[in-house]
């Protein structure tokens, strides 16, 4: 997608060996035009599939999953983070390792809001390592639903998610994979 890559390279800051920041336009600033495009690109490449719930991981791809959703016009779904008093007590549960905030952490869908037959989209904004769209399988897989495809903007290609994920056999569609950080500078494969 190249209107996405282009503002990676104006807007994207390499904060780390791994970690790249793009807070102007996907995770703190929202740039609502690029995630219209963003969703249709996503239904263009799950075309077919019949989609009947997007699930997601707050906080950074509610937002994302939202604008998907205008074009599949399914419900939105977000795994939350947080106990919550407001949050029904019969959930699925699942880990997350974080590896930018070096910890494991509980994710949490209330067992009314994914159902049994259900085709899940997955989708989110970055995939590194993986943990957390396969956390999000395993709420998927314990409500007794399919898991349709995996959507992500960045992938880091570098990391060992993409792999992770291309070896269960899964639709994985990246919209952009980058290659590497070389001197701040980030490289796309795709
Ligand atoms: P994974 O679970 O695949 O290891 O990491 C994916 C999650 O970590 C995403 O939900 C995203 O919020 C966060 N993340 C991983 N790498 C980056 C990164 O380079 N930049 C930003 N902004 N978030 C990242």
């Amino acid at each position: 997608m190249e209107s996405l890559k282009k503002r990676i390279l104006e807007e994207g800051r390499v904060a780390s060996e791994e970690v790249l920041k793009v807070d102007s336009f996907l995770n703190h600033q929202l740039d609502i035009q690029l995630f219209e495009e963003i969703g249709q690109e996503f239904y263009k490449r799950f075309e077919g599939k019949r989609i009947t719930r997007i699930l997601t991981i707050e906080a950074s791809g509610i937002a994302i999953a939202s604008i998907a959703a205008l074009y599949f016009k399914v419900p939105v779904v977000f795994a939350k983070k947080t106990e919550s008093r407001n949050l029904d007590v019969d959930t699925y549960k699942s880990q997350v390792y974080s590896f930018t905030k070096q910890k494991t952490y509980d994710i949490q869908v209330s067992k009314r809001y994914i159902h049994e037959g259900d085709r899940v989209l997955i989708l989110d904004d970055f995939l590194a390592n993986g943990k957390a769209a396969l956390a999000l399988t395993d709420i998927v897989q314990q409500a007794g639903a399919t898991v349709e495809g995996i959507g992500i903007v960045i992938e880091k290609g570098f990391q060992e998610g993409g792999k992770l994920l291309r070896e269960q056999n899964v639709q994985l569609e990246s919209l952009v994979i980058v290659d590497r950080f070389k001197n701040g500078q980030v490289t796309f494969m795709n």
